[in-house]
């Protein structure tokens, strides 16, 4: 008897429907999008490249697990219905994810290593968009148990979603007056417009987390305290909201920002003042952001100063190219000596660089070039450095802070050395979720060992 036939290949697509964008000249006018949405016919074309591979690498890669390849077969079925409701199952922040996530799946996707993989995180957007968007979460019976969660973005959030969604009475204490942490506070309405965040959190409504905004601890409430007020466990979610110096002369004169704060300034409108010329140190996600804040906030210059190369900079492909597009100045293996001017910025002083041995961030270290000094005409220096917690106010109960920047407890579970307290967060809101997840088990399984 023959052999069965082999069931036949799917053919491989390997052009990508284009992600289409407002014109760079157009853009940097205002902070609108810049990303065009997919229509409905645009998204079924795309998800109709996926491949369904047996084994999703695309949902592996993804730090909370989304089943991108189960929304994408029905979506291709030009079910979106279906596919925004397997979307938000387990996903508290789809909305912004759709326009934010660094799409760690995308680069996991087989199609890439023909072609250009498939546009997941543009297909979860539109999957929202023409989806009928799946109704709140229906309340659910309490279980008797308080969790306090201290910090509202993306860690926290997720947290107060998943323990929220088994019965705990949760409540978040949050230092500013704003909910979603940097995500919302400091990522510029250019890649997430406002109102976004507001449509994730209208699902969450019926679950009761009762948010506490305007409350920081360890300032305005005692850490301590919280177990004698009647909660069971704690969440520590305080991300990294302290700006990181450079330690170069002159960055007390005026005219020299920190990136986070002028971002959260633009975005909360509040104050900043900018003059025309300006220099951003820094080559990673934030000081992209800062370049393009910079020239849609009026800046007639800005020079992006980097002391190393194209290819050693942390920032993101996607925002480098946008960035790129917009006419930025990027000046490479150029590091910062030192701010001139007498009462204000008179002008930043730099050296070039070359690209030495490695070091151990397994990066080639910028080695100066004797006799390379200039100085760049600016009025204005950004710094872009990196960013990292202020664990004032919370008791030395052994948090770690990564390489990262981010602070961690216990691999597995997220604990510290005090029972019942528990501490997350992420470089990016998707693992910064992942964190919270972790952390929302593991008080579960603290506070219920039977369950
Ligand atoms: C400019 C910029 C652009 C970014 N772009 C992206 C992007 O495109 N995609 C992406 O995935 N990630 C991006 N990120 C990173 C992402 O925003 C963070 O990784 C994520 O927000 C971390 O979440 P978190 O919950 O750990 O902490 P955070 O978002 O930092 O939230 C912590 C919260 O805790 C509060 N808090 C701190 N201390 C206390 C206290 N003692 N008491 C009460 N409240 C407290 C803070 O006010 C804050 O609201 C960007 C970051 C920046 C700065």
């Amino acid at each position: 008897m023959s052999a069965p036939a082999a069931k036949p290949k799917p053919r491989l697509n390997p052009v990508r429907v284009k992600v289409k964008e407002v014109e760079p000249s157009q853009r940097v006018k205002g902070f609108g999008e810049v990303i065009i949405p997919y229509t409905r016919e645009e998204a079924i074309a795309e998800a109709q490249r996926c491949i369904q591979c047996g084994k999703p690498y695309c949902n592996e890669a993804c730090p909370i697990g989304q089943d991108a390849r189960g929304y994408i077969k029905l979506m291709a079925q030009g079910n979106f219905d279906e596919a925004a409701a397997r979307i938000v199952w387990d996903n508290p922040l789809a909305e912004c994810l759709g326009k934010v996530c660094y799409h760690f799946c995308e680069q996991a996707c087989t199609i890439g290593k023909k072609g250009e993989p498939i546009a997941i995180r543009q297909l979860k957007r539109a999957a929202l968009e023409f989806g009928k968007t799946p109704a709140p979460y229906d309340a659910v019976p309490k279980n008797g148990k308080n969790v306090a969660i201290i910090g509202a973005g993306p860690s926290g959030i997720m947290a107060a979603w998943s323990l929220g969604k088994m019965g705990y009475d949760i409540t978040v204490f949050e230092g500013t007056k704003n909910l979603g942490g940097l995500m919302t506070m400091s990522i510029p309405g250019y890649r997430l417009t406002k109102g976004t965040f507001q449509k994730d959190l209208e699902r969450m409504k019926n679950l009761g987390i009762d948010y506490r905004l305007g409350v920081r601890v360890g300032r305005d409430k005692n850490f301590e305290d919280l177990f004698n007020n009647g909660y069971d466990a704690v969440f520590v979610a305080i991300g990294t909201m302290e700006p990181q110096g450079i330690k170069i002369p002159g960055t007390q004169l005026p005219g020299v920002l920190s990136a986070l704060d002028m971002l959260i300034n633009i975005n909360t409108g509040q104050k900043v003042t900018m003059g025309k010329r300006v220099a951003v140190i820094g080559g990673g996600d934030v000081a992209m952001d800062s370049v393009r804040s910079a020239l849609r906030f009026g800046a007639e210059k800005v020079t992006l100063v980097y002391r190393r190369s194209r290819e050693e900079m942390p920032a993101s492909d996607d925002e480098i190219a946008e960035t790129q597009a917009e006419g930025i100045e990027f000046m490479f293996l150029t590091a910062p000596l030192e701010v001139l001017g007498k009462d204000r910025v008179a002008g930043l002083k730099c050296q070039k660089m070359q690209l030495g041995e490695p070091d151990e961030s397994g990066r080639r270290r910028p080695v100066p070039i004797p006799g390379s000094e200039f100085v760049l005409d600016v009025d204005t220096v950004i710094l872009a450095i990196g960013q990292q917690p202020s664990l004032k106010g919370i008791p030395d109960i052994g948090i770690v802070v990564n390489k990262k920047g981010v602070i961690e407890g216990d691999p597995e579970t997220g604990g510290t050395k005090q029972p019942g307290v528990y501490v997350g967060g992420g470089a990016s809101v998707v693992h910064a979720m992942a964190a919270g997840r972790k952390a929302a088990l593991s008080i579960d399984k603290f506070l219920r060992p039977a369950s």
